[in-house]
């Protein structure tokens, strides 16, 4: 019976409604920090800097339907680029559902509370500042590992998709 089982375990991420599309973000804005990359590894890590139009007590976008006027390099999540989007947060519904998981308790679409993301201390929520409070030069100095839970912090090319060739690795 595929009758009792939600959307996201019978549907592909293509069947889905732009509804139940939109549902699997979990809102933890963890996509929504700054990233920097080692310039010689390629190694991508997470920083407590957050971009401006982030909430950053809500985690919410400040301007969802124009984010990608308002800050160009504001990925949208499709199907199809999904998978090569290597630096996504381990926790990503996503990234979770591209690679066949389930999601975790604490999602929003199986506690039935958008608040459980925040109290199994999955989001950002409080714990983040704007980037335009931060100068450039201590970016590296904000750092953080906890974005990158189940990762070690640092997401390394070999894990995903090559940056450098745009291919997946093994
Ligand atoms: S990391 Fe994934 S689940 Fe979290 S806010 Fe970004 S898109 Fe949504
Ligand atoms: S524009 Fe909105 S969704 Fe995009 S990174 Fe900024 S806060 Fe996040």
């Amino acid at each position: 019976m595929t009758d009792d089982l939600p959307f996201w375990k019978t549907k592909s991420m293509q069947e889905m409604t732009r509804k139940e599309w939109e549902s699997l973000c979990d809102g933890c804005a963890k996509c929504c920090l700054v990233k920097l990359e080692d310039e010689e590894s390629g190694a991508l890590a997470f920083t407590d800097i957050a971009c401006d139009l982030l909430d950053c007590e809500t985690c919410a976008c400040g301007d969802y339907p124009n984010r990608s006027v308002r800050v160009p390099d504001c990925v949208t999540l499709t199907p199809e680029n999904v998978d090569q989007l290597y630096w996504m947060p381990a926790t990503c519904a996503y990234k979770l559902i591209a690679e066949g998981e389930d999601l975790p308790w604490w999602h929003p679409l199986v506690s039935g509370e958008q608040e459980s993301v925040h109290q199994a201390g999955i989001s950002a929520r409080g714990r983040v500042v704007h980037e335009s409070t931060v100068p450039m030069e201590e970016w590296e100095s904000r750092i953080v590992h906890w974005p990158a839970v189940g990762f070690e912090g640092y997401y390394e090319p070999g894990e995903g998709i090559n940056p450098d060739t745009d291919e997946k690795s093994d």
